[in-house]
């Protein structure tokens, strides 16, 4: 028997380090080009605003295949080449394979297997649907007390605890991210003290929302997510306002979270996507396919969010202005 944290942390890591992901799910880099080319804009545009120091790490958690690297890194190098000799690249990403798979479009970086091994001075991270793969611990409400979910043999197991969280209704459940919100604290009280911005995209409610959101996907089709661990991808949705509290906690500013499509909308989705196209007539119709996915309220461009994280002094991060 393991708590579901546990159980997740084990089963993804299993996942991760077996199968390519991307077989059974796409993300928003893997949609456009885009997404990465708009990313690496705001990394430059974040380390002007930060005062353009001469060393800067430019660092990504969970970058999967690359992709959305090397796509920030080429409009880096072609608009902001100040901004491209300052960065020495990071990634954080504990799955072996995908390290070897990144590695190949990315050999400049410097690779670590847990974001606490960062190195310290001033920083700019990005991730994208990297939170969701964190771990969470489920609580259900059952009568005058609660419990928490333990995972044995493909089911779930009830053990009386503690109350995590103040309810009346019978049978709510309230979900608790301890790596992310570990990861808040320790990133905002580093870009509090050394300087620099973080990006986060990913899925998830405005406001903390009870219910049970853990999700695997296999084969790119919903799973039970406790039966095969190790052969499917599991998430939950991100509790950005945990998130956001537990990092102005340890003295970072935050921003957001913001729907997803209106983040990349206010950055330019639209007008890089007809440049694309007008430079390429022939990939209109998937360009425009593609931003619509990405910014459409009824696609991702509402459950995803944008969420950052700053130094105190620094002014609203591009995407983030009121
Ligand atoms: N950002 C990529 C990949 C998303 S999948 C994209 O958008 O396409 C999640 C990524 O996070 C994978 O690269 C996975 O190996 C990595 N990951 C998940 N949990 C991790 C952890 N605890 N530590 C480091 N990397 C992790």
């Amino acid at each position: 028997m393991q708590r579901l944290d546990a159980f997740m942390a084990g089963a993804n890591a299993a996942y991760y380090a077996r199968h390519d992901p991307f077989a059974d799910f796409t993300t928003a880099p893997e949609i456009s080009q885009v997404v990465g080319e708009l990313l690496g804009a705001w990394a430059a545009v974040t380390w002007r605003a930060m005062g353009a120091p001469a060393r800067v790490i430019l660092a990504e958690a969970g970058p999967g295949r690359g992709t959305l690297m090397a796509d920030a890194l080429r409009v880096i190098r072609h608009t902001a080449p100040d901004f491209a000799r300052a960065l020495r690249l990071h990634l954080v990403e504990a799955s072996p394979r995908l390290r070897a798979l990144a590695g190949a479009k990315l050999p400049e970086a410097t690779w670590h297997a847990r974001v606490e091994d960062l190195p310290d001075g001033p920083l700019i991270l990005l991730a994208n649907e990297f939170l969701d793969a964190l771990p969470i611990r489920q609580f259900i409400r059952r009568g005058a007390g609660w419990a928490e979910r333990f995972v044995d043999g493909g089911a779930f197991v009830e053990v009386p605890c503690a109350p995590p969280a103040a309810s009346e209704q019978d049978g709510e459940i309230r979900e608790i991210c301890e790596p992310a919100r570990a990861f808040a604290a320790q990133l905002g009280a580093r870009l509090a003290r050394d300087g620099g911005a973080a990006l986060f995209l990913d899925y998830g409610p405005e406001a903390s929302a009870p219910g049970d959101s853990l999700q695997a996907v296999r084969a790119g089709r919903p799973a039970d997510p406790l039966a095969d661990p190790g052969e499917a991808d599991l998430t939950a949705h991100v509790d950005f306002a945990a998130f956001a509290a537990a990092a102005r906690a340890a003295g970072a500013a935050t921003f957001g979270p913001l729907p997803q499509g209106m983040f990349l909308v206010r950055l330019g989705l639209y007008q890089r996507t007809d440049q694309l196209a007008r430079a390429n007539p022939a990939r209109t119709q998937s360009l425009i396919g593609a931003a619509q996915r990405l910014a459409e309220p009824g696609l991702m461009g509402r459950l995803f969010k944008a969420l950052a994280l700053s130094h105190p002094a620094l002014p609203a991060p591009a995407g983030f202005e009121a």
